[in-house]
């Protein structure tokens, strides 16, 4: 028997309404047997998530202050989705809403506190479908070090799951060594529901959220941009270290390493194929020769330059030691024969510049070291530009025709990605120059 392990996303749990969809999608496919819930999201765009709305109410309580009007409102949210599903379970949930409110009393902890958003949604979510309820906190682990202990985790999730036909295990949580509740960080239920997958050795692994997949840029430079149908691991991880979120980074692995593929589907649009992440995949089975493009602003290119640099040993590690002293980690770092320049996070170096710039000067006495503090950073990625002859001209030639001066440019050796640096300014004429020309006109 096939088996998916699906996780849901606060939006998609947000109010009685989103829970009705989600049971429709449930229920419409059987291998959906084991179901992962983030806590209520926002209903609108400018309600506010119940997590947040747990961690204020937590604060107030550990300061000491009256907090009973914000818990009310929590109350007031699962309440309202409880009788809108028309629920039998209001006197249940006050007598958990009771020993929530003592061990806020007792200051249980702000991981407690906001791990209690999945565990209410969960317990909902099992009575409306008639699925187990596993609480995470019996099954999920970290270890003295405050690090997810996957082994013993798999191997806790599988036995629970071994005679279970169909579950709801909250996301979010797990437990530490002394049984008290401990949290992932934000965004962490898509951890949970890779855990999971992993654990029963699922076909799939469905995470429904609000928006049909990833997107091949961001659609707040780009309107409506084409939606992404495949993407490997690999890619993905380029593209979000460049921003684009959708998914946790640390969902990734134990998935990934179960060989079990994730799919990026949207509750309110089910119908819609989303976005299938996998291990590898055809070069031609995506119709663009690029898969995503994605960027950031606020680099520094740090440019020191030296006459003949290139035969003077050490050189490049002297320079790199200077930044690592200071704590600043290095993006790129092209180089030419008596030029090096690092790119770096502007933030991070300006605060350790007049360190850095000395001891530039002391290790490795430079002719000239120029800073240019205008620069952001434009990833192109696609499995297939490996075999594509001439994709690197077609970015070059819609950046020069949108007028874009090009300041640097990294062709990543896997040839998988290539990164461009240009004006602040010019960034997003960049992702538009160059979605047109691979997307719009699909050259
Ligand atoms: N509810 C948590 C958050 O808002 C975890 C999650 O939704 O994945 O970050």
């Amino acid at each position: 028997m096939h088996t998916k392990v699906v996780k849901f996303g606060g939006s998609s749990l947000a109010d009685a309404n989103q829970f009705v969809k989600v049971a429709n999608i449930i229920k419409a496919d059987e291998s959906r047997r084991y179901v992962v819930p983030s806590a209520p999201g926002k209903r609108t765009p400018k309600d506010t998530k119940v997590t947040d709305m747990l961690y204020t109410c937590y604060d107030a309580a550990a300061r000491g202050a009256d907090f009973s009007e914000m818990f009310e409102a929590i109350v007031a949210r699962y309440i309202d989705i409880v009788k809108g599903l028309g629920l039998n379970i209001e006197g249940r949930m006050m007598r958990e809403f009771s020993t929530i409110r003592m061990s806020f009393m007792a200051r249980a902890g702000r991981d407690y506190a906001a791990s209690r958003g999945e565990y209410l949604n969960g317990l909902i979510l099992a009575e409306y479908l008639g699925f187990s309820f596993v609480d995470a906190a019996d099954v999920i682990f970290f270890g003295e070090d405050g690090k997810l202990r996957l082994k013993e985790t798999c191997a806790a999730v599988r036995e629970r799951l071994a005679h279970t036909g169909n579950a709801v295990i909250p996301g979010f949580y797990g437990s530490m060594p002394n049984d008290t509740v401990k949290t992932f960080s934000r965004g962490g239920s898509d951890i949970t529901g890779s855990i999971v997958a992993a654990a029963v050795g699922a076909d799939l692994y469905e995470n429904w959220t609000d928006v049909s997949g990833f997107l091949v840029c961001d659609p707040r430079i780009v309107p409506d941009p084409e939606a992404i149908r495949v993407i490997t691991y690999r890619e993905l991880r380029e593209l979000a270290y460049m921003g684009a979120g959708v998914l946790h980074e640390d969902a990734i692995f134990p998935v990934r390493q179960a060989g079990i593929p994730i799919n990026i589907k949207n509750t309110n649009r089910p119908e819609d194929e989303g976005t299938m992440i996998v291990e590898s995949a055809p070069d031609d089975i995506s119709p663009y020769v690029v898969t995503g493009i994605a960027g950031r602003r606020g680099f520094v290119t740090v440019t020191i330059e030296k006459d003949m640099m290139n035969s003077e040993l050490g050189f490049g590690r002297r320079v790199l030691e200077a930044f690592e002293d200071n704590g600043v980690s290095f993006e790129h770092m092209p180089s030419g024969i008596d030029t090096m320049s690092i790119i770096v996070h502007k933030d991070e170096f300006e605060a350790r510049e007049s360190q850095i710039i000395s001891e530039l000067k002391t290790s490795v006495q430079p002719d000239k070291i120029e800073i240019d503090r205008d620069v952001a950073l434009l990833a192109v990625v696609g499995r297939g530009m490996k075999s594509q002859r001439g994709t690197a001209a077609r970015i070059f030639a819609a950046l020069a025709h949108a007028k874009v001066n090009v300041k640097m440019i990294d062709q990543g050796s896997s040839e998988l990605n290539v990164i461009v640096g240009v004006t602040n300014e010019d960034f997003e004429t960049s992702i538009k120059a160059v979605y047109d020309i691979f997307v719009t006109q699909r050259l």
